[in-house]
């Protein structure tokens, strides 16, 4: 038997479910991109809301690619299993405020009438951050293959720009206000930089639908937190059990949830503070706080976890070689922080710190390797570039980028992606001198474009490379742990 709205009432009595007539609900909300991070943070926001009795702002979730999640959840009328687990304990939710999934590649009609409707006030975006399509400068990719497509077929879209666009010029035509644009995925600034890739898009197809989305379309930014690891076998496995119906796609993840929003809603929003959520004039502190120290850090545990052959984040944290050098990478990113004492950095790495301990999560290394050219610069790389311009020491900073490099092409590594991939032979980079991987890497990346510092960066990280071939990363580790990176 499939978890489904008939199966709630059979659940055990310790399982949370929806307390609302889902019929009653109305979708305000389109979300592109369902996957594992939508549907354990946003869709459990919205659930705590629409319980509350704000049923205005259902969520119709569309993947712009692969059927998969409207394969599993569709059966389901959309319902699912959240699992927040912490030690020994696992707390089941069963979340009911996606009300329908589609799949854009196979209907892009259904989404598009979806995203054009008067009810349709807010439309929200998790599609990973290669799927923005910044060409190296950061500017939309116009030469690529789906951009193309769709200035050509407008009515047939294939990226998140051609829904949102195309949406909009259908709104604006009809005289129906446009709705709120919200990028949830980890980019600095998401809504700026998404607003200003649609204002380029737009201007391929128009300078009237440029301008008209430049001036009358809100796209705040937010800054989004929570751990949620892909979903294995043996999670659903395990939570179908408990649940005693079979759950095709549930998530797990942690207690901790954090949203921070520019409160810019000319549509209106729903009451989030009532719920955790924090809303800002300016979401900048915060974002650029939660990139380098959760995001930077978790890049450095997964290529010198990979590198170490751990797994998972807990198993390479609770490794006091790697959890030494977060401590210090930690010390040292803390200074590149704008108002950092307003927001307590201490607090938030000893917060982060049993965060990355949590056994209970099994957050996969390799998982968190993929598309590091797409994460590293706003992670990594922009608090190097600034430190390397105070004059400070970057030993850390540049091993996280060395490990990185010698990760892409080891074939010792567990596998993981990455949109250079196909750009050059990755296995090579391990024969190559560390001067020339390092400079063949970060070129293809734009790492450091244009930056002063760029020369000084990659000789500082193809050293570090050398030494990383020459000694092994536990020596590394042991010598940067021993040395007071503060300076
Ligand atoms: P996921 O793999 O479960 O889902 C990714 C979604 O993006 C899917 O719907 C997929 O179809 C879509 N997608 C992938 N490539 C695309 C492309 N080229 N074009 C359009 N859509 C594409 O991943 P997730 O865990 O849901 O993470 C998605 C994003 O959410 C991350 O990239 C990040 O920006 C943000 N995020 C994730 C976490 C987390 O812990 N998982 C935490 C904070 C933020």
């Amino acid at each position: 038997v499939r978890l489904g709205p008939e199966a709630l009432a059979t659940l055990p009595a310790d399982v949370l479910r929806p307390t609302y007539d889902r019929r009653g609900v109305t979708a305000g909300i389109v979300h592109l991109g369902a996957g594992a991070f939508h549907r354990a943070h946003q869709a459990v926001f919205i659930d705590d809301c629409i319980a509350a009795g704000d049923a205005g702002w259902g969520i119709v979730a569309a993947s712009l690619r692969s059927p998969d999640t409207g394969d599993a959840l569709k059966p389901q009328r959309g319902l699912y299993t959240v699992a927040e687990r912490d030690g020994a304990n696992e707390m089941l939710r069963v979340v009911g405020s996606v009300l329908d999934v589609l799949t854009a590649s196979q209907a892009p009609d259904a989404l598009l009438a979806r995203m054009v409707d008067p009810r349709t006030r807010l439309v929200t975006l998790t599609i990973t951050e290669k799927a923005y399509l910044r060409d190296a400068n950061g500017d939309l990719d116009t030469a690529h293959p789906d951009i193309l497509s769709d200035v050509a077929t407008p009515g047939r879209p294939r990226t998140a720009h051609g829904f949102l666009v195309e949406a909009l010029a259908r709104r604006w035509k009809s005289g129906i206000a446009p709705f709120t644009v919200l990028s949830c995925d980890n980019l600095p600034a998401n809504g700026r930089v998404l607003h200003r890739l649609l204002i380029e898009f737009a201007r391929l197809r128009s300078v009237d639908l440029a301008d008209y989305i430049e001036k009358d379309v809100a796209c705040p930014s937010c800054m989004v937190d929570r751990i949620v690891p892909a979903t294995t076998d043996a999670d659903r496995a395990r939570i179908s059990a408990r649940l005693g119906v079979a759950d095709a796609w549930p998530l797990v993840t942690e207690l901790f949830r954090q949203w921070v929003i520019e409160d810019h809603f000319p549509l209106g929003r729903p009451d989030w503070e009532r719920f955790g959520v924090t809303m800002v004039d300016d979401v900048a502190p915060y974002e650029t706080m939660k990139l380098r120290l959760l995001n930077g850090a978790h890049s450095a545990i997964a290529y010198l976890g990979l590198l170490c052959g751990k797994a998972t984040v807990a198993d390479a944290f609770a490794d006091p070689s790697i959890q030494g050098f977060i401590q210090g990478l930690w010390t040292d990113l803390v200074p590149t922080l704008e108002s950092a004492d307003a927001l307590g950095p201490e607090d938030y790495t000893r917060k982060l710190a049993a965060r990355f301990a949590n056994t209970a999560l099994k957050h996969r290394t390799a998982q968190i390797a993929n598309d590091g050219s797409q994460k590293l610069p706003q992670r990594i790389v922009a608090a190097t570039l600034q430190r390397l311009a105070a004059g400070k020491v970057c030993g850390r900073l540049a091993l996280v980028l060395a490990a990185w490099v010698e990760a892409l092409g080891s074939s010792d590594v567990e596998g993981f992606t990455d949109p250079l991939d196909g750009r050059f032979r990755r296995e090579s980079l391990s024969e190559m001198p560390p001067q020339a991987a390092v400079e063949l890497v970060f070129d293809a990346a734009g790492i450091a474009r244009g930056a002063a510092e760029k020369g000084h960066l990659i000789d500082m990280v193809a050293c570090t490379l050398q030494q990383l071939r020459a000694e092994g990363v536990y020596a590394l580790l042991l010598r940067l742990n021993n040395e007071d990176q503060g300076k």
